[in-house]
């Protein structure tokens, strides 16, 4: 099914653009993010050609049985047996596919202009990648495991309770402990650009002290903002390569978009969703980890909490994908609520502008399909939010 979604939505990049957008490349500008598209078209056909094959020969040619008798071999305890079957699997598949995620940072994105990473900083991110992976991935799965050995079938409501409690301290302190560890950020400096944001938070009510300035211009030129953290932990962060490529106006339009959100409560709304998502997903999972077929069907003849929890995963990638098809649906919506409440409380032309700079600035697609627009976008296409900007009554 994805693999039609990326062939219909290359069967579209051809289309004419839409009125509303003919200013935003000229010709020759457009050729290249055509090529772009299709450079990253074939690529993804063919990575994903390669972990289809990949698992495949796994499931196949009895990889997960294979890894279970080494991991048996290592030690009895069942915690420390499902740390490492995770940790080979996380950490081999990761190896197997850098040569991919390398060649599309140094060849693709290099090529097309937006690659500012050294190879220094790519592997170090890797590292750095694993060590949390190991740490709060590793850390989960134990404590996961540890209360499944003490409350049998009844631990999906401790592991639910433990991921709420992380995915809430994730939410709130995620700019303070984890963005340091790969950004720098410094507070966003006095000037025009601070007023003019200040004002504007005032002016709709909105409590903004924490706005930090991070340089995303290390690794791409691609442009991004994004609020975290809730209540005093509240902060905006500003890639400087958004304040690099826009100007003061379009920079509190995109801000005002932002504070929509929040105004909105799409924040919390979110994290709540999640939660009883994550609930569920753990419910549907106590009533199938003690069934040994789980295991069996992914080639493993011992039962186990980590091999059931593979098969688990791989079953429930369907179920998962309508759950997340429902979600970018709700998702696109609340992006025309933000835009409205930039609109009204701020200006719709900045915003306007805004969206065309940076859709330029990452050469994304003005012509997607809609059944991709359906299934993948979290936001909905540019044309689409332009005409709603442009609308005189919400
Ligand atoms: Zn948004």
């Amino acid at each position: 099914m994805e693999t039609i979604l990326d062939y219909l939505n290359a069967q579209h990049y051809n289309k004419p653009v839409p009125e509303e957008l003919r200013d935003i490349f000229d010709e020759t500008e457009y050729q290249k993010s055509q090529d772009y598209k299709r450079t990253n078209y074939r690529f993804g056909l063919l990575t994903s050609t390669f972990s289809l094959l990949l698992t495949l020969v796994f499931l196949i040619f009895g990889g997960f049985e294979w890894m279970d008798n080494i991991v048996r071999g290592f030690t009895d305890n069942q915690i420390i047996m499902a740390l490492l079957f995770f940790g080979i699997i996380m950490i081999g598949s990761d190896i197997i596919t850098t040569p991919f995620s390398y060649y599309q940072t140094f060849v693709i994105e290099e090529r097309f202009g937006f690659n500012k990473s050294t190879k220094k900083l790519f592997f170090t991110d890797k590292l750095k990648g694993w060590l949390m992976m190991v740490v709060f991935g590793g850390g989960i799965l134990a404590l996961i495991i540890w209360f499944f050995q003490w409350a049998g079938s009844d631990f999906w409501i401790y592991a639910w309770a433990l991921v709420t409690i992380f995915t809430i301290f994730m939410n709130l302190f995620y700019s303070r402990l984890i963005v340091p560890l790969f950004n720098k950020q410094e507070p966003l400096e006095n000037g025009s650009l601070k007023s003019k944001i200040e004002a504007y938070a005032k002016n709709v009510g909105f409590e903004l002290k924490n706005i930090f300035v991070i340089d995303g211009s290390k690794r791409s030129t691609k442009a991004n903002a994004y609020f975290s953290g809730f209540g005093k932990e509240k902060r905006v962060t500003l890639y400087d390569t958004l304040i690099k490529d826009l100007n003061e106006e379009e920079i509190v339009a995109v801000l005002a978009h932002e504070v929509g959100h929040y105004k909105r409560k799409h924040i919390v709304f979110n994290l709540l969703t999640s939660i009883v998502v994550t609930g569920l997903t753990l419910l549907i999972l106590s009533l199938f980890i003690n069934n040994p077929e789980v295991s069996l069907a992914i080639g493993v003849s011992q039962p186990s909490f980590h091999a059931a929890l593979i098969g688990f995963g791989i079953l429930y990638s369907p179920i998962s994908e309508v759950t997340g098809l429902v979600m970018n649906l709700l998702s696109r919506k609340f992006e025309y609520q933000a835009d409205d409440y930039a609109k009204n409380t701020f200006a719709a032309l900045p915003l306007i502008t805004s969206l065309k700079k940076l859709s330029k600035n990452s050469l994304s697609n003005l012509t997607p399909h809609p059944a991709y627009v359906f299934m993948h976008y979290s936001h909905p296409p540019l044309v689409d939010r332009i005409r709603n900007l442009k609308k005189t009554h919400s």
